[in-house]
């Protein structure tokens, strides 16, 4: 069997796009395709490059012009950032390199808005020098071909896609070999349905004969989403039960509530509250809620006290609730959950 590269150039030959209008230009001319290609589509990019470019022929023509007005020429191709950079760039290239691109991979990666995969790409298609590329299209290609796992977002699995790219790239035609691989991710090696039929390295591709295809390349992890904990009191003297206003700022600010701890700091709390004397302490189920950005496990219980134990006393923020009354304000739903059901347990029916 013939070599990755080989079958890849073999594909160029035969089937590779040889007539892009950057595929005719200098490097400054294929800077500005790579800067264009990152997260728009071939197709697109053509019209607005050839007008960029009868506009900006170079990098001197892009460095002396307002930003407004390269600006106004990326309109509509948004990540408007990568025209700032690009602009930025151009003003390096003309103040610090005469104008011309440079062709050191550490120069051009210092430029701003270009990556390592960008300057790859540049110097090898625009000087023929032998630098590996692994953007987006040509990452997939690879963890399919090689059976990588993981997301490439993560740091050891963009290692092992930086060390499959370093070593598939031929150390003759590399221009060629970059132009196909990045054109087989994108047309055939889609990301739904890839046209495996037509690969030119399908021959040996490990996701394609273990049919796991979809596995590759790993998706994002999703975050957990975090889950606290709380124990939530409801002290219950009669058919009052003790609530609290919670300040003005953060969850549930202002909102009426049951006081809140930890589930070991219960006893001790009840043994303060009833001057010693032992509280009744029953738990209820537990009760979970959902924030935006994470759970809440709410764990109730209910303390009856005795009517000469109510030492907690009424005020602005704090309140003996009288259950068959009308609330003494707003509540968060979980703990008018709580107040519902404790109703029903004490049977009472208005309020
Ligand atoms: S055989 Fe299919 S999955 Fe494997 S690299 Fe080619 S197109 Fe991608």
């Amino acid at each position: 069997m013939h070599s990755f590269s080989d079958r890849v150039l073999a594909w160029y030959d035969q089937h590779g796009r040889k007539d892009l209008p950057w595929q005719q230009c200098d490097a400054y001319g294929v800077w500005v395709s790579e800067i264009m290609l990152q997260q728009t589509q071939v197709q697109t990019v053509i019209p607005y490059y050839e007008r960029f470019m009868q506009r900006f022929p170079d990098a001197v023509a892009l460095a002396n012009a307002h930003l407004d007005e390269v600006l106004e020429h990326w309109s509509g191709l948004g990540y408007y950032a990568r025209a700032r950079n690009l602009h930025k760039a151009a003003q390096i290239v003309r103040d610090e390199y005469g104008g011309d691109f440079p062709d050191n991979i550490e120069l051009v990666e210092a430029l701003p808005g270009i990556g390592r995969s960008t300057a790859g790409a540049v110097l090898s298609l625009a000087f023929g020098h032998r630098h590996a590329i692994l953007d987006g299209n040509v990452k997939r290609v690879l963890a399919r071909h090689r059976a990588i796992p993981g997301w490439p977002g993560k740091a050891a699995v963009s290692k092992t896609l930086w060390e499959a790219t370093e070593q598939c790239t031929p150390r003759q035609r590399v221009d060629a070999y970059t132009q196909a691989i990045m054109d087989i991710g994108a047309t055939i090696c889609t990301r739904s349905r890839p046209a495996c039929d037509s690969c030119p390295v399908a021959m040996d591709c490990v996701a394609r004969s273990n049919a796991e295809i979809d596995n590759y390349p790993g998706r994002k992890p999703k975050k957990a989403r975090p889950l606290r904990q709380t124990t939530m009191v409801m002290v219950l003297s009669g058919q009052a039960v003790y609530m609290e206003r919670r300040p003005p700022a953060g969850i549930w600010g202002g909102l009426w509530s049951l006081p809140e701890m930890k589930g070991d700091a219960v006893d001790g709390w009840c043994e303060r509250l009833t001057d010693g004397s032992r509280a009744d302490v029953e738990p209820w189920s537990k009760l979970r809620h959902s924030f935006s950005h994470y759970d809440l496990d709410i764990h109730p219980v209910v303390v009856r006290v005795d009517a000469v134990s109510r030492t907690v006393a009424d005020g602005d923020d704090s309140t003996w609730y009288e259950l068959g009354e009308s609330p003494p304000g707003g509540m968060a739903a979980p703990v008018k959950k709580l107040i519902s059901e404790l109703k029903k347990n004490s049977n009472v029916t208005n309020g």
